[in-house]
């Protein structure tokens, strides 16, 4: 029997990056993987490599997001594990001075209104089945500054630690498990694509971890394995970083 055997598994963001590698990695433990993008291409392609079911969704629009877990649900029985993951990179002149309101909003919209649409419609599912864990995506920046300025995106990473903290205490009772994932820089396009428009960037960032480099998706990946298995059982409301050492530094 394996760690995550039958889990079935929703997975926003899954055609790119983290998402994807946590959909390979959740389909190697034998869980049923629901791969969400709005990406139709990539989103198709991780659902048939990982032999999973593609719902094509929008993160930020209610109707979507109930449809993802009715699908879910209707399709395999149950949804027991939730990684509200789908994000998107900070605009880009983040600082307070430069950060225009629309950019904002939107950061905040794709960030952090998704978590709160994904956990309000998935939290009556694992009510009713009386367990489940859901794993927020924030980031090392909602604990700590960073020097690259980056102000709506640190800050909608922020509410996600926060909000994944506030629903890990009040569903703790109900056998939920809340957490939020703290990862640092991760060789993901999103990162690239970042870099690749200010590579004395990535060289900055470079020098703040402790381990010398960034992370692979497939370590991320692995640490949302755990915090969804019974091997987390005792983890919830939690910022559970997987930041190299950048935040110990
Ligand atoms: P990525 O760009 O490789 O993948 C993000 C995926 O989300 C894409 O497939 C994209 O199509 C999808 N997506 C974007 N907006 C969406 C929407 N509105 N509805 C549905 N899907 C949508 O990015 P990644 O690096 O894998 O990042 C995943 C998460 O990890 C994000 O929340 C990001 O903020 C966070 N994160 C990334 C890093 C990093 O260094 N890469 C570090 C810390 C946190």
């Amino acid at each position: 029997m394996q760690r995550l055997q039958d889990r079935v598994t929703v997975i926003t963001g899954a055609g790119s990056g983290i998402g994807l590698a946590t959909a390979r990695r959740f389909a190697e433990e034998g869980a049923r993987v629901v791969c969400v993008d709005l990406d139709e291409e990539t989103g198709r392609a991780a659902a048939a490599e990982v032999g999973g079911l593609f719902v094509r969704a929008d993160v930020t629009d209610e109707d979507d997001v109930a449809r993802v877990f009715a699908t879910a649900f209707d399709t395999y029985g149950s949804v027991d594990v939730a990684f509200n993951n789908a994000g998107i990179s900070p605009p880009d002149d983040d600082s307070i001075l430069e950060t225009g309101i629309d950019a904002w909003r939107r950061v905040q919209e794709v960030n952090l209104t998704s978590v709160y649409l994904c956990c309000k419609h998935v939290i009556p599912y694992m009510r009713r089945q009386g367990k489940g864990s859901i794993v927020n995506t924030a980031s090392f920046v909602a604990v700590m500054g960073s020097a690259t300025s980056q102000i709506s995106y640190t800050a909608s990473k922020g509410g996600v630690l926060a909000m994944s903290r506030e629903l890990g205490v009040q569903f703790a009772r109900e056998g939920i498990r809340v957490n939020a994932l703290c990862p640092g820089p991760v060789n993901t396009p999103l990162l690239r694509e970042l870099f690749a428009k200010d590579p004395e960037r990535a060289q900055r960032r470079l020098v703040h971890v402790p381990l010398g480099r960034f992370a692979e998706a497939s370590e991320i990946a692995a640490a949302v394995a755990f915090l969804a298995s019974d091997d987390a059982s005792f983890i919830t409301g939690s910022e559970f970083l997987v930041d190299g050492g950048i935040s110990g530094a």
